[in-house]
């Protein structure tokens, strides 16, 4: 993708003023600000009604700067090797001396970081001396957005300025891995478990639906379109949409592809779209042939158990 200059030198002004502003991931897009500032990532929560109790992503541009505010380790650098940029988030050790926001951590001594691999967002963060806070960009337990025009439709004059960065190509959010104490999954995301596993050379544990919650992605609603949703439906009723892993010969009118030809990946890019088309028709309940439950099955799984709580 063409970087468009005047567009980065504008997100870069808003940013340096504090302002928060729409920035293209790879995963969703994010609600983007300055990590060392309390003034902007307050504005993020504000923004999305964020509970200030859930902490923020904050997105680095290089190793080099994330060693600023965060302690690394051996599984982490091996991880880091293999898959970054990308979408997974690690959860690290704070430094004492790290410029984060309280806000970005609610006071916690950990951070949840990622190093995104979006051209757009990239050049970005290397024309800044701050990283970004950037959780995505939806009311909170609501749909995320895939494109600057689904920012539009949920966020309208209220935020400042949406960086154009085209679809994203992933279209759900990272996976997550706490890597404070023994490695565990938090939440899944846009890279496979099995991936992770292979470079561990060990099955990770996943914690995506404890007791207590420290992740947004572990509420149980969340990545809702506001409709009700029935999970692995056979059949769907005339006034329900119907949403099947696979196009099929057989095309109705409430018929909702995820898919040409049935593979994982292009259904988890078109997954959130497909939910924000439906909430835009005229259907007013979702049924959903089911997914297999392997690969980006199962984190597609999981958001739409998570947006059938509804
Ligand atoms: P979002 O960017 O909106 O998809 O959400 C960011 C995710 O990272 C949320 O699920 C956060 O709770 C999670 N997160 C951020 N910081 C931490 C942390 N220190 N420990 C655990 N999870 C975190
Ligand atoms: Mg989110």
């Amino acid at each position: 993708m063409k970087i468009n200059l005047s567009n980065i030198k504008k997100a870069k002004k808003l940013l340096n003023k504090n302002e928060c502003i729409a920035v293209p991931t790879e995963t969703v897009y994010g609600l983007a600000g300055n990590a060392y500032s309390s003034i902007a990532t307050k504005k993020i929560f504000k923004l999305k009604k964020r509970p200030i109790s859930n902490p923020l992503i904050v997105h680095y541009n290089n190793l080099q700067d994330l060693r600023k505010d965060c302690f690394t380790n051996s599984t982490f650098l091996k991880l880091y090797k293999k898959f970054c940029p990308g979408p997974i988030t690690f959860v690290l050790k704070l430094k004492k001396e790290s410029k984060i926001s309280k806000y970005v951590t609610n006071k916690r001594n950990t951070l949840a970081v990622r190093f995104p691999k979006h051209v757009v967002l990239k050049y970005l963060l290397k024309k800044l001396n701050y990283p970004l806070a950037a959780p995505s960009v939806n009311i909170s337990s609501k749909l995320s957005a895939v494109c600057s025009s689904d920012v539009k439709e949920d966020f309208g004059k209220k935020i400042k300025f949406v960086l154009e960065g085209g679809r994203s190509s992933i279209g759900i959010e990272s996976t997550i891995i706490d890597l404070t104490k023994k490695p565990k999954i938090l939440r899944l995301g846009g890279l496979k478990i099995n991936k992770i596993n292979r470079v561990l050379k060990k099955n990770i544990i996943k914690d995506i639906n404890p007791s207590k919650i420290y992740a947004p992605g572990q509420f149980k609603l969340h990545y809702s379109p506001g409709l009700p949703i029935r999970l692995n439906a056979k059949k769907a009723k005339d006034n329900e949409a119907y949403i099947i892993l696979k196009k099929t010969k057989t095309i109705k009118s409430n018929y909702y592809f995820l898919s040409k030809d049935g593979s994982l990946k292009e259904a988890a890019k078109n997954l959130y779209s497909t939910l924000r088309k439906i909430k835009n028709s005229k259907f007013k309940s979702i049924a959903i042939k089911s997914i297999p439950n392997e690969g980006l099955g199962e984190t597609i799984n999981d958001r739409l158990l998570r947006a059938s709580k509804y």
